[in-house]
């Protein structure tokens, strides 16, 4: 066996054990993250997890849809649904027509005073979730009760 040779194949090896225990660190977390909002983890579960894990902003409906085409849709609408319901996304309605979701904070229990502002960029039209801007303190009359606030905020975004 050639030096070279063996160095390929000493370099490969560790390549992909590198490769391996990274998706295998990244399925622990995304199992931690499900059980940690109460949710049983399934195949599809995770990976609808793992897609929302890796988006820098949010995501609609329609690009999921087409990250699991495959998938049949009412599943893929159930899952996000349950991950609504368990406090793991929000949704946001940014006036688009088109729903958008993303991750919580760990700590988000999604309650007015947990709730932060997003940006819709009006010329690449993705939403952000600006996770460091809570929304405003709202004080409504008396007898008024408050049970959500959706603040979007419009503009040209850094990449615009
Ligand atoms: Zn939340
Ligand atoms: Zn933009
Ligand atoms: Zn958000």
């Amino acid at each position: 066996m050639s030096a070279i040779f063996f160095y390929a194949m000493v370099n490969n090896f560790y390549f992909c054990t590198l490769i391996n225990y990274r998706a295998i660190l990244m399925k622990e977390n995304i199992d931690k993250q499900l059980q940690s909002r109460n949710i049983k983890a399934t195949a599809m579960r995770q990976l609808v997890l793992q897609v929302l894990t890796e988006q820098k902003t949010t995501i609609c409906l329609a690009e999921l849809e087409q990250k699991f085409y495959k998938a049949d849709k009412s599943t893929l609408y159930r899952t996000l649904k349950t991950f609504e319901e368990n406090k793991l996304i929000h949704s946001i309605d940014d006036g688009t027509g088109s729903v958008k979701y993303a991750l919580c904070r760990e700590t988000c229990d999604c309650h007015p005073d947990d709730l932060h502002v997003h940006f819709t960029c009006t010329v690449c039209m993705k939403t952000y979730c600006l996770t460091d801007i809570p929304v405003p303190k709202i004080n409504l009359p008396v007898k008024f009760q408050l049970e959500s606030v959706n603040m979007v905020v419009k503009g040209v975004c850094s990449n615009c």
